[in-house]
C-alpha cells in the first residue's frame, strides 16, 4: 500500500467533469517525487498535465500568477487544505492523507502521557482522519481529550505552519498537547504557541517524544536576535511575491516605524527568502520578514543577520512585551 492517498480516481473524475484542457500540478517538497507518475496517469484523460517545480510550502503559495501565460485552466494543489478564499483559477485541493496505522504509536505515547489527564489532540491535514481513533484510544486509557475548533482553519484539530488557532482555543483546558504527525515542524509550532508540554507521536517511525527542550533553546536564540537587531542602523523589510504571503501594507507601516526610530529601512521584494539571497545585501544589519513567519523560525541562525518576524519586531519596537508576545505566538499571523 502507498504511504499516502493521492485520490487519483476522484481527481480524474473531477478533471473530466470540469472539462479541463491543461492542468498544473503543485506539490510540496517531500511529495514532488510522485508528480511525474501523477502527471502520466492524469494525461490518460487527454489533458496536458504540467508540474510546478518551484518550492511550495503551503496553500498560501498557490500557482496563480503564471496561469494565463501557460493557458492553464485547472490547478491541482496537493498536500494542503484550502486557505485563500477566492482563487484566481479553478483549483482542486487534495489533502494527501497518510495511510500509516496509528494504534501502536499512540499506545507508546501513553507512557509519556501517564502523568497527565487532560490532553489536547492536534494534527496536520495528512492525519486528520486518525483523530477519532486516537481520541478513542486515549479515552479508553482514562484521559479527557480536547480537540480545538476555532473556525479559522479547515478541520477541527488541524494546524498549519502559521495557524495554531485550534490549539489556542483549548490551551486553557489542557495540561499537555499530543501532536500526531511526521516531523517536528508543526509540533514545534504547537509547543511554541502555547509553551505547554508537547508530545510528538510520529506514525511513520512510531517514535514518541517530548519537544520542550528544543523550544527553550529556540526562545533563547530569538530573544538574542531581537537584542542584536535593536542595535541595527540599516533594516531590510522583506515582502514576498507569493500571492498568499504578500503583506506590502504592513511592510510600509514597519518602514515608517523604523524611520521614526531614526534608522534606515528599505523594502526588498523576493520570491524565495533564503540566506543566499540576503547575502547580496551586506550593508543591511537586520531584516523584518513580512512573508511566511516560519522562514527563520526553526533555524534562525542559518541567516547571517537577524531576520525577525512581524511579532518579533513588535517586541523590538516596544509595542508588545516579550512575555506577552510569547503567549500570543512569536510567529502567528
Ligand atoms: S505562510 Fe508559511 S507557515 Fe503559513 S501556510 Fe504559508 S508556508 Fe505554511
Amino acid at each position: 500500500m502507498k504511504a499516502f492517498d493521492f485520490e487519483e480516481e476522484r481527481l480524474i473524475a473531477e478533471i473530466i467533469a470540469r472539462g479541463a484542457n491543461r492542468v498544473l500540478l503543485q506539490l510540496p517538497e517531500g511529495l514532488k517525487s510522485e508528480a511525474p507518475n501523477l502527471a502520466k496517469n492524469i494525461e490518460k484523460t487527454g489533458v496536458l498535465s504540467i508540474i510546478s517545480g518551484d518550492p511550495c510550502y503551503g496553500a498560501c503559495d498557490l500557482f496563480e500568477t503564471e496561469v494565463n501565460r501557460f493557458n492553464i485552466d485547472l490547478v491541482i494543489h496537493f498536500g494542503h487544505s484550502k486557505m485563500v478564499k477566492n482563487e484566481k483559477v479553478s483549483t482542486i485541493y487534495v489533502d494527501v492523507r497518510s495511510t500509516a496505522k496509528i494504534t501502536k504509536t499512540i499506545e507508546k505515547s501513553l507512557l509519556l502521557l501517564k502523568e497527565y489527564t487532560k490532553i489536547g489532540l492536534v494534527t496536520t491535514v495528512q492525519h486528520i482522519q486518525t483523530l477519532k481513533t486516537v481520541q478513542a484510544l486515549l479515552v479508553k486509557a482514562g484521559k479527557t481529550v480536547f480537540i480545538g475548533n476555532s473556525d479559522q482553519i479547515h478541520y477541527n484539530g488541524q494546524v498549519t505552519g502559521c495557524n495554531y488557532s485550534n490549539v489556542k482555543s483549548i490551551e486553557d483546558k489542557v495540561e499537555v498537547f499530543l501532536f500526531v504527525g511526521g516531523g517536528r515542524f508543526h509540533a514545534l509550532g504547537v509547543a511554541l504557541s502555547t509553551i505547554k508540554p508537547t508530545i510528538l507521536a510520529n506514525p511513520f517511525d512510531q517514535k514518541t517524544y517530548l519537544l520542550n527542550t528544543q523550544v527553550n533553546k529556540l526562545l533563547h536564540q530569538h530573544w538574542a536576535l531581537i537584542q542584536k537587531a535593536k542595535k541595527a542602523k540599516n533594516f531590510g523589510i522583506l515582502v514576498s511575491l507569493k500571492p498568499g504571503q504578500e503583506n506590502f501594507k504592513n511592510a510600509m507601516k514597519i518602514k515608517k516605524i523604523i524611520e521614526n526610530m531614526g534608522k534606515n529601512a528599505v523594502i526588498i521584494l523576493l520570491r524565495e527568502i533564503v540566506p543566499e539571497a540576503l547575502m547580496e545585501f551586506p550593508t543591511i544589519d537586520a531584516y523584518v520578514n513580512t512573508a511566511c513567519p516560519r522562514i527563520s523560525f526553526d533555524a534562525p541562525l542559518k541567516f547571517l543577520q537577524p531576520v525577525l518576524s512581524i511579532n518579533e519586531f513588535k517586541v523590538l519596537s516596544g509595542e508588545c512585551p516579550w512575555q506577552e508576545m510569547i503567549k500570543i505566538g512569536l510567529f502567528e499571523k
